[in-house]
């Protein structure tokens, strides 16, 4: 896109009246822009997203695959061989390095592809008015001029001018960090008003809190000021993980000491009088054999392999390295509603002063019924005063509405709010009267106020937690109707006694007021009159039970964090065996109480949060962190970003999830079930396991070729093996055995092993010493079987021939072994990873053909070789495989 076009909308529209704006962007303030308008800018001003910080083209890009100190010594390899007049080992080494940088160019992009896939299926949607009716686009699609719709719990989709804003509160501290709602109005502001001061504008990413607006969009995607922002903190999203990071650093230590190596054993041969040619010819084989190529791609495949299955059990990845941090996860922090329960609320009890009343029906439809002690079926109509305002408050103060779908009521808006008018509508509550003022609900006020006009005056409906509305309130409603003082301890208990049964407990207050003055805050503070209390059943999903277990075995700690009270917290936990193990219970307050050096012991000991606050959750998790932890922590909200962006593992909800938290987070759930944590948890470790198994099979080969070479300079030997010959054992085994193991199926008890510790080296000792064993294995056997063949009147070529095939033979036999790192390969079943069979079949396709066509034997410098030379073969790969099973029966606990 020329850039041109891109800072055309980089201008500011607070100082502009509408009509200008409208005249700028070629809009209409009523109709919108008409769908061809909107194409076509589409095209010019390309998708409203936040662009992926790709650092580099794809040339460039192919050429970085070149940039890896192992390559540099392949290349070198190269010149040096083609200056020496070794036409065909050069072309040989050359192609190697040309495949390695295709399959790596390939794979990063077909890995970064598919993570921008995923990204795409969380974007939201946005409401705009084309062609002069409102319709749901992807906001992907916004373009400079659409006139934009939003409405309270929207995130801003673009920047917008404000045309018509009704009581418009937006959170903007995604933007600016402050943390009240704005109001915003459409008047026309000073040129050099700073972005938290337009009070004309929306800006994209903040959050809509209430009231309804109308807007025209003036910037999108990355001209928007998150745009800016997340140009200036936005550091490129790699592909590299700490994973890659550590065998980056293998490969260069891997380099020096090949390097070291190769250059003795050169300096040792020349020295006896040999050929610097012949030497050169050694050092090089040294080099490429030592080398492991596939080493690179199979680490990408195993990762694309690792987010594939976990998109397909709900879990989308966003950041690559999350897939291999998820595996060694030892706390996951979890959201209650919605998380560990179905987020569908019920109102089954109702409390007011001078009665107590049962609710029948479950869900969203209307089919059931207010029921007093007496049994006597309630109408709003004819309900005690307490009753009827209790309806009333939580029918008139709620922003959700219900809508049926295939014959099924379905709540739009927030579920504690959607049963509250289910309640209504089960006692046929008519009506409630128009609202002319709202304070919204937040977290952190964990209340919503609302102003209704009523018959030439005025009244308050509010509703929220219950230590919330009492501290509003001085006075109570009565049966009969009349105020009496506020009996807060009674109203407590009672609320306390709903709590711990699980149910979620909402106070409603009301007041009578002359004026519309002054509906603030402070203003309500001690007017309010209590009316009554509404308890709602939110049931636990039904697999977060098993999902906390199964954490439990895995060695996971398991905190619920929620902004529910600790009586309902307490409940639900204890419903899902979160507290089986003795975990404590904190409140935010209590929170907020202890000393820095008393917060690490009490969180360790604490399962649950109650009326935690956004803001506390990013010190929970740094506290954690600091302790040595791997923290999963989730988050929906606008005021969560930073803790998930904290969290080693950030969980954003994909459902009920703010785009803001979406972004920030590593890993989306696209059904907000705390269950696919867990899930996810389990993939993460079987990629870790499948990048290990793959480790531990390439590295005998790599070790054992350049010990070979070196032994052959060291005795004055002939090579053994060809230089072309090892990288043709290199490369075909890594893509048709090696590649395999990322296809491998998760081990069975893999979520009953603790945690992998994220400071512990890569390989534990166990599987280091096996790596020695099976290279000592491959030198003894590719050694003997050489100089038998010679001794046996074998040609060099022959003999060759038959010690590269027992390179192949032994990685092919020890590759069913690495299927599992502890359990042996008859348990696991040996058609149980099909991949593997595939692989096989053509990997001795590979070795008849390397052996016996003409074209393959002048290129590799190979002979036929006869049956019984095949059956020695053979022989060696069975023993050398019997001897690594006995190895694995004598030391299981290697991992
Ligand atoms: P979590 O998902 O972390 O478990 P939560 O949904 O329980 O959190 P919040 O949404 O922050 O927590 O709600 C905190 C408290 O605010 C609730 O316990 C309830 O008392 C009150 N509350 C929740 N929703 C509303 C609402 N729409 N209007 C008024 N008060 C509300």
């Amino acid at each position: 896109m020329p850039t041109t076009e891109r800072t055309e909308q980089v201008s500011s529209h607070h100082d502009l009246p509408v009509h200008e704006v409208v005249l700028l962007l070629e809009t209409d303030p009523a109709a919108g822009l008409s769908e061809p308008q909107a194409r076509d800018r589409r095209s010019r001003f390309g998708p409203n997203t936040l662009p992926q910080t790709r650092s580099a083209g794809p040339l460039l890009r192919l050429l970085r695959q070149l940039h890896h100190p192992l390559i540099y010594v392949l290349l070198v390899s190269g010149v040096v061989t083609l200056v020496l007049g070794e036409r065909v080992d050069s072309t040989v080494i050359f192609g190697v390095v040309v495949v390695n940088m295709i399959v790596g160019f390939v794979q990063e992009s077909r890995a970064e592809a598919a993570l921008d896939a995923l990204r795409a299926m969380v974007r939201t949607e946005a409401k705009v008015i084309r062609d002069g009716t409102q319709r749901t686009v992807p906001s992907a699609d916004l373009v400079p001029g659409d006139l934009v719709v939003v409405e309270a719990g929207d995130r801003v989709p673009a920047d917008l001018r404000l045309v018509r804003p009704a009581e418009l509160a937006v959170d903007e501290s995604a933007l600016t960090g402050e943390s009240l709602p704005v109001t915003k109005d459409e008047a026309v502001l000073p040129p050099a008003t700073a972005v938290a001061d337009r009070h004309n504008m929306l800006h994209s990413g903040t959050l809509v809190t209430s009231g309804t607006g109308v807007g025209i969009a003036v910037a999108t995607g990355a001209e928007t000021e998150l745009g800016e922002i997340h140009r200036l903190v936005g550091s490129a999203d790699s592909l590299e993980t700490p994973l890659t990071r550590k065998l980056a650093w293998f490969s260069k230590v891997l380099t020096v000491v090949i390097l070291a190596l190769a250059a003795v054993s050169f300096g040792v041969g020349v020295a006896r009088g040999e050929s610097p040619v012949e030497m050169f010819t050694a050092a090089v084989a040294l080099a490429v054999g030592a080398i492991p190529e596939g080493l690179p791609a199979a680490i990408t495949i195993t990762l694309a392999i690792g987010v594939a299955r976990m998109a397909r059990r709900q879990a989308v990845i966003r950041r690559l390295p999350a897939v291999e941090t998820l595996g060694g996860t030892t706390v996951i922090c979890t959201d209650k509603t919605g998380t560990l329960t179905e987020n569908q609320m019920t109102v089954c009890a109702v409390w007011t002063p001078g009665g107590s009343y049962e609710v029948s029906g479950a869900g969203y439809a209307a089919d059931g019924a207010v029921l007093s002690e007496e049994g006597t079926v309630m109408t709003a109509e004819a309900a005690p005063a307490p009753l009827r305002s209790t309806l009333l408050a939580g029918a008139a103060c709620n922003d959700a509405a219900l809508t049926s779908r295939d014959g099924r009521v379905e709540v739009v808006g927030d579920p504690t709010e959607g049963a509250m008018l289910v309640l209504a509508r089960k006692a046929a509550l008519a009506g409630v009267p128009a609202r002319v003022a709202t304070i919204p609900f937040s977290s952190e006020r964990q209340y919503m106020a609302t102003l209704h006009e009523d018959t030439g005056s005025y009244v308050v409906f509010a509703k929220g937690a219950v230590e919330r509305i009492l501290g509003l309130c001085t006075a109570q409603l009565g049966p009969d109707g009349v105020t009496r003082p506020l009996d807060a301890a009674a109203v407590q208990r009672e609320a306390e006694t709903l709590a711990a049964q699980g149910l979620r407990v909402l106070a409603t207050a009301m007041t009578r007021v002359g004026d519309c003055g002054a509906f603030t805050e402070d203003a309500l503070r001690g007017t309010l009159v209590f009316t009554g209390l509404q308890a709602m059943l939110d049931p636990p999903r039904p697999a977060a039970a098993a999902a906390v277990r199964s954490c439990r075995d895995a060695g996971i700690a398991v905190k619920m964090i929620t902004g529910d009270h600790a009586a309902t917290a307490t409940a639900i936990a204890r419903r899902l065996g979160l507290l089986d193990v003795g975990g404590g219970v904190l409140t935010g307050a209590e929170l907020a109480a202890l000393r820095d050096e008393e917060f690490p012991a009490a969180i360790e000991r604490t399962a649950v949060f109650a009326r935690v606050s956004p803001e506390q959750k990013l010190r929970l998790v740094e506290a954690l962190q600091a302790r040595g932890d791997v923290v999963a922590m989730t988050g929906d909200g606008v005021n969560d970003a930073p803790a998930l962006r904290q969290a080693d593992i950030g969980v954003a909800m994909g459902k009920s999830g703010t785009e803001v938290a979406k972004e920030a987070g590593d890993m989306v759930l696209t059904d907000d079930d705390f269950a696919t944590i867990e899930a996810a948890v389990e993939e993460g470790r079987g990629v870790f396991d499948n990048l290990t198994k793959f480790i531990v099979w390439t590295l005998p080969t790599n070790m054992a070729e350049g010990l070979v070479i070196l032994a052959a300079i060291l005795v004055g030997s002939a090579l053994p093996i060809l230089p072309t010959q090892i990288l043709w054992i290199n490369m075909t085994t890594a893509v048709a055995l090696g590649l395999m193991l990322a296809f491998e199926p998760k081990e069975r008890g893999i979520m009953l092993r603790a945690p992998r510790d994220p400071h512990r080296a890569l390989l534990t000792r166990g599987l280091m010493l096996r790596i020695g064993l099976v290279s000592a294995l491959l030198v003894g056997g590719s050694w003997w079987m050489f100089q038998w063949e010679l001794g046996a009147g074998a040609s060099l070529e022959q003999a060759r021939t038959a010690a590269l095939n027992l390179f192949v033979m032994v990685e092919l036999f020890y590759l069913f072994s690495c299927r599992s790192l502890t359990r042996s390969m008859w348990r696991i079943g040996l058609f149980s990873n099909r991949w593997i069979l595939g692989g096989v079949t053509f990997q001795i396709l590979g070795q008849l053909a390397i052996t016996y066509v003409p074209v393959m034997q002048r290129l590799f410098e190979t002979a036929p070789i006869g049956t019984d030379t095949w059956l020695r073969v053979l022989g060696v790969a069975l023993l050398a495989s019997l001897v690594v099973a006995i190895d694995k029966r004598l030391r299981r606990e290697i991992l």
